[in-house]
């Protein structure tokens, strides 16, 4: 299986696709997580990536697509993958189709989850991420155990630069402008379908699985 999670920032993305990947026992790629930890580990990559991350900006689509490029191409990615977060612009869409054609694949779904300004707004200001193994949680949604501390593995809990609210409107008016075009290019193909977001985590975690169970 080879699905796309799409959605503006803030509709859950990272949440579920949590829980997709151990489910559904997908290899997850994650631009932004890779961004990341390329900058946790000083690489040069990341740290040029966070000057534009921090400002709520988009990395160019030249390095953005070199990197889904070399990490399509290592074995665990060969069967079974879960991108979010990329692509998230109709260049990146259109590199995306060259690599899977070069490599005999295709996508399976592309999942929207279709979310509010407002709510999204109140969402990215309570999201909190682990320092060390990029686990996510939500001050009211998704709490961890221990305030400030990560359930999985213990590490310290902060808020992105990126999810304060300049960044956040930022972020927002990006997707409307880039992003959103996607969501036409993937429906004219007909393996979009949109889940509503504006529900609890369980209930738009089984809607994206029913939506699954429809294409895969
Ligand atoms: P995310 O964790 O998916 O919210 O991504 C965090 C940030 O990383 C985004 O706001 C962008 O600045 C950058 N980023 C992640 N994925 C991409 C992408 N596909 N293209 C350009 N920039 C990206």
């Amino acid at each position: 299986m080879k699905i796309l999670l799409m959605g503006p920032p803030g509709a859950g993305k990272g949440s579920q696709s949590e829980k997709l990947v151990k489910d559904y026992e997908l290899t997850n790629i994650s631009t932004g997580e890779m961004f990341r930890e390329a900058n946790r580990n000083n690489e040069q990559l990341g740290i040029e990536a966070m000057r534009f991350i921090n400002k709520g900006k988009l990395v160019s689509d030249k390095i953005t697509n070199e990197i889904v490029r070399k990490r399509l191409l290592r074995p665990d990615a060969e069967r079974c993958f879960l991108l979010d977060g990329y692509p998230r612009t109709v260049a990146q869409a259109e590199a995306l189709d060259t690599m899977l054609d070069k490599m005999e694949s295709k996508l399976t779904a592309v999942i929207n989850i279709v979310v509010d300004k407002q709510a999204i707004l109140e969402r990215m200001v309570g999201r909190r991420v682990c320092k060390s193994c990029g686990l996510s949680y939500h001050l009211s949604f998704k709490p961890p155990k221990q305030q400030g501390v990560c359930d999985a593995c213990g590490g310290e809990l902060y808020q992105r630069e990126d999810d304060q609210l300049h960044s956040v409107k930022n972020r927002l008016e990006i997707y409307e402008t880039k992003t959103k075009p996607i969501i036409e290019y993937y429906a004219n193909r007909g393996i979009l379908r949109n889940v509503n977001g504006m529900q609890s985590f369980d209930k738009v975690y089984e809607d994206i699985k029913k939506a699954l169970g429809e294409v895969a």
